[in-house]
C-alpha cells in the first residue's frame, strides 16, 4: 500500500526517507535503548555531522518497504523548516516512526549497524576505520585526509570543523606536501592491509560501492592530489575488484592538467565525480567561492573530457538540492545529461559549521525533483549512482525503482 500524498504515490519506506530528509528525526529515550543494542554505527565524523549532535547519535537508518525494498537514510537533525519524524520502539523493541502523530504503517525500520571491522586493528595496531570507514549500508570510503584547503569552503560544507589534532589534514599538508611525499609508502601499505580485512565484513556481502574522497588540497596541488589518489587505486584495485558492481568512484576536484584523467582510467578508477554543488553559476558563485574561483567551466570542461576519457555514463556531478530553485536544477541537469554526464542531487542537511542562509526543501519539492530527475535519467539510459542502501540523502535510487509514482500514471496502468 503506497501513500498517497497529492498527485504523489510514494512507497512506504521512501514516503518515511524523504520525510526525514525534509524534516529529520528525532529520538526518543527508548529508541537510543534501542540504538545501544543494535549496535547502532554513531556519527563517523570524517567529514560531517548533524547541528546540535552528539558523536553517539545514531548515523543512519535502514527502513524496509513492501517486496522487501530497503533503503538507508541519514538520520539528519531537525531543521525547524519542515515537521521532524519521531523514532520511537515498542515494547518489543522494535522501532516506530511517527508522523505528526500518526504511526507510518507497512515498514520496518532498524539502525545501520557498525561495521564489525571498526574494531579491528592492521598489523601495526591502528585500527582498520582510520584507512577505511563505511557510509550508508555498503559504502566503502577510502578518505586519506581529514579537512578541505580549498582558497573558500562550500558554505554548507562543515569538513572542518572534525580535524583532530593528530589526523592528516589537507591544509597542513598543503603548506608542506613532503610530509605526504615521507608517509606515503607505510600509508599505502596500512591501506592496503586494512581493505583486505574491511572487505570480509558483513556488510559488503552483497556488493561494495569503493568511493576514494577527501577534500580538496590548496589550489595549485590538485595534479599532486590526483596522483594520490591514482596511487590508492592502483593500490587496492586488485582486493575490490570481485565485490564492486561499478568499480573504483572518484570523488575529487578535477586536475588542473586533463592529460592526468587519461592515466586516472589506467590506475584502475572506472567512474570520476567532479561535484559542482550548484547548477546555476549564480548560486555556485555564492555558495561554493573556493569552487568559483577555480572556475563553473573549470569543472564542466574537466567533466566532458571524463565522457571522452571514461565513456558516457562514467562522468557524475552531484548537487545540494535546496540551494537554488528546483526548476533550474532540472534544466542544467538536462544540459550535461545531453553531454553524457550523469547528475544527481543531496538533499541539503544542516550540518556542524555550515554558513548558509537558505533552508531544506519541502517534502513534496524533494519527491517532484527525483522524479522528474529519473524522467531526464530515463531518456538515456542512466542508471543512479550506487544503491538505495548507499545512497543516504537522495531518492534517486527510489525513484529508478518506481518507489515514486504519480497517481495519474497508476490510474493508467490500472486500466
Ligand atoms: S570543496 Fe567544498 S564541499 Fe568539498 S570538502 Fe571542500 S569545502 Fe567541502
Amino acid at each position: 500500500m503506497a501513500i498517497d500524498v497529492d498527485e504523489w504515490e510514494i512507497e512506504e519506506e521512501t514516503y518515511l526517507k524523504g520525510r526525514i530528509l525534509a524534516g529529520g528525526v528525532i529520538f526518543s529515550p527508548k529508541s537510543l535503548e534501542v540504538a545501544i543494542a543494535q549496535k547502532a554505527k554513531g556519527q563517523n565524523r570524517v567529514y560531517n555531522m548533524p547541528v546540535n549532535a552528539e558523536v553517539s547519535r545514531p548515523q543512519e537508518l535502514c527502513i524496509t518497504g513492501n517486496n522487501h525494498y530497503e533503503v538507508v537514510v541519514s538520520c539528519v537533525a531537525p531543521n525547524g523548516n519542515n515537521d521532524p519524524i519521531y523514532l520511537d520502539a515498542n515494547i518489543k523493541g522494535e522501532l516506530i516512526a511517527i508522523d505528526n502523530n500518526k504511526i507510518i504503517e507497512n515498514v520496518n525500520c532498524t539502525f545501520v549497524q557498525e561495521p564489525h571491522y571498526y574494531s579491528s586493528k592492521i598489523s601495526n595496531g591502528d585500527l582498520v576505520k582510520k584507512y577505511v570507514t563505511s557510509c550508508g549500508f555498503d559504502e566503502f570510503n577510502i578518505i586519506p585526509w581529514k579537512g578541505c584547503a580549498i582558497s573558500k569552503g562550500c558554505k554548507f560544507c562543515g569538513t572542518n570543523s572534525f580535524i583532530d589534532a593528530d589526523s592528516l589534514n589537507a591544509v597542513s599538508l598543503s603548506k608542506n606536501f613532503f610530509s605526504w611525499q615521507n608517509i606515503e609508502k607505510t600509508y599505502l601499505n596500512n591501506l592496503r592491509e586494512a581493505a583486505m580485512l574491511a572487505i570480509n565484513d558483513g556488510c559488503y556481502k552483497e556488493h561494495v560501492h569503493i568511493i576514494l574522497i577527501a577534500g580538496n588540497l590548496s589550489d595549485t596541488l590538485l595534479d599532486a592530489e590526483s596522483e594520490v589518489f591514482m596511487q590508492i587505486a592502483n593500490t587496492i584495485k586488485d582486493v575490490i575488484a570481485k565485490k564492486t558492481p561499478e568499480g573504483i568512484i572518484l570523488v575529487v576536484t578535477p586536475p588542473i592538467d586533463t592529460n592526468i584523467l587519461y592515466r586516472m582510467k589506467e590506475s584502475g578508477i572506472s567512474t570520476v565525480v567532479f561535484n559542482l554543488e550548484a547548477a546555476t553559476r549564480n548560486a555556485f558563485k555564492k555558495y561554493c567561492p573556493g569552487k568559483d574561483h577555480l572556475g563553473y567551466d573549470f569543472f564542466v570542461e574537466r567533466l566532458e573530457k571524463a565522457v571522452e576519457i571514461f565513456g558516457q555514463g562514467h562522468a557524475w556531478t552531484n548537487f545540494v538540492l535546496g540551494l537554488e530553485p528546483i526548476q533550474d536544477l532540472l534544466t542544467a541537469c538536462t544540459q550535461l545529461s545531453r553531454k553524457g554526464i550523469i547528475c544527481s542531487a543531496n538533499v541539503l542537511h544542516l550540518d556542524k559549521g555550515n554558513t548558509l542562509d537558505c533552508s531544506v526543501p519541502a517534502f513534496l519539492d524533494i519527491i517532484n525533483f527525483f522524479y522528474q530527475l529519473e524522467e531526464i535519467n530515463k531518456q538515456y539510459n542512466y542508471k543512479p549512482y550506487y544503491c538505495a542502501k548507499a545512497l543516504r540523502t537522495s531518492l534517486s535510487n527510489e525513484a529508478y525503482a518506481g518507489r515514486i509514482t504519480k497517481r495519474s500514471e497508476s490510474n493508467e496502468a490500472k486500466k
